[in-house]
């Protein structure tokens, strides 16, 4: 065991960061990127819908809360495992894209939160894996060394039958 390690050891172990529950403040972004899209794209005012953005909107918030990442999800418009279906899933994003320019210049602070709670939740998955790396290396060594001594002791015990 190097220096470093003895002194990890001894330091206090560092809280693993709380994961934030950014759902309601990431379906508000939604919604409203959806009315700004819609309004822009299909003659609808007020931030009202088209009854095909609503549609595709309600299927989303509906993912959204079953949603099996739970609070620490992913933002739905970087998800690895999209769960609206194939179609879905490419209008969803195509709206989020070219809404969310939008949504910079008419709701900035929720633009950035939003930019801000995908990372958030990317760096959240980031520590994740890191964990279970580490677990699995811990694994690993435990089996590598049951292995080690399952061939040492027979020549321990051949040993001492010798004396
Ligand atoms: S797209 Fe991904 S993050 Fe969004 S609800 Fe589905 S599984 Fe959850
Ligand atoms: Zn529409």
């Amino acid at each position: 065991m190097g220096i470093l390690d003895k002194i990890k050891k001894i330091l206090p172990k560092r809280k693993p960061p709380e994961p934030q529950n950014n759902v309601p403040k990431e379906k508000e972004n939604i919604r409203k990127t959806f009315g700004l899209y819609c309004n822009a794209n299909h003659g609808t005012t007020d931030n009202k819908l088209c009854p095909k953005c609503t549609a595709l909107l309600t299927t989303v918030m509906l993912k959204i809360k079953r949603c099996p990442y739970g609070i620490s999800k992913p933002i739905c418009d970087s998800c690895e495992t999209p769960c609206f279906g194939e179609v879905p899933t490419r209008e969803f994003r195509s709206i989020m894209k070219s809404g969310q320019k939008k949504m910079l210049l008419s709701h900035p602070l929720m633009a950035v939160r939003h930019k801000l709670a995908g990372l958030g939740a990317d760096y959240a998955k980031m520590q994740r894996d890191k964990k279970s790396t580490e677990k699995q290396k811990e694994q690993e060594e435990k089996v590598k060394a049951k292995f080690e001594n399952a061939f040492k002791s027979p020549k321990k015990s051949k040993k001492r039958k010798k004396k």
